[in-house]
């Protein structure tokens, strides 16, 4: 289903036109306007998910081989030398369209960028205790 007040839903179905590299019939994938780096482009389906959460399976099951296929089209055509996959969700975790999308991002020596998540150090018995919070 598409949604009438979705920005990319009328960029993955074409109302709107985009730099599209692939296009199929369950997703665009367009170049970001506002990359990251050369060649930072965004796998988006054409039907409507808020996002990861509500993702039918069927179309996440087809975005990590999509990823993989324009990874190595990226890597032929600009020559990567290393590749961020990301996906957001929600406005915490730095999600700003809220139509399921992921970002493909190459990545070049010296671009600077940096995507990289903070470390932490866990106290003694912290991730036991988060451990058992998830598996019980
Ligand atoms: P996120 O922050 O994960 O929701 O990513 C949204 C991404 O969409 C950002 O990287 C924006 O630069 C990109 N974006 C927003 N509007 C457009 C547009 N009209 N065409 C291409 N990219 C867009
Ligand atoms: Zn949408």
């Amino acid at each position: 289903m598409r949604k009438d007040d979705c920005i990319f839903c009328k960029l993955a179905n074409g109302d709107i036109p985009t730099n599209t590299i692939y296009e199929d019939s369950d997703f665009r994938v367009f170049l970001d306007a506002a990359p990251a780096t050369k060649g930072h482009c965004l796998i988006v389906p054409k039907e409507h998910f808020d996002n990861l959460e509500e993702l039918s399976d069927d179309v996440a099951s087809k975005v990590f081989p999509l990823a993989k296929k324009m990874m190595k089209l990226l890597k032929e055509k600009l020559g990567w030398d290393g590749f961020n996959v990301v996906q957001n969700n929600g406005e915490i975790a730095g999600q700003t369209v809220f139509h399921f999308h992921t970002h493909l991002i190459p990545r070049y020596i010296d671009d600077g960028q940096n995507l990289n998540m903070k470390p932490s150090s866990p106290k003694e018995g912290e991730l036991e205790e988060v451990l058992s919070q998830i598996v019980s």
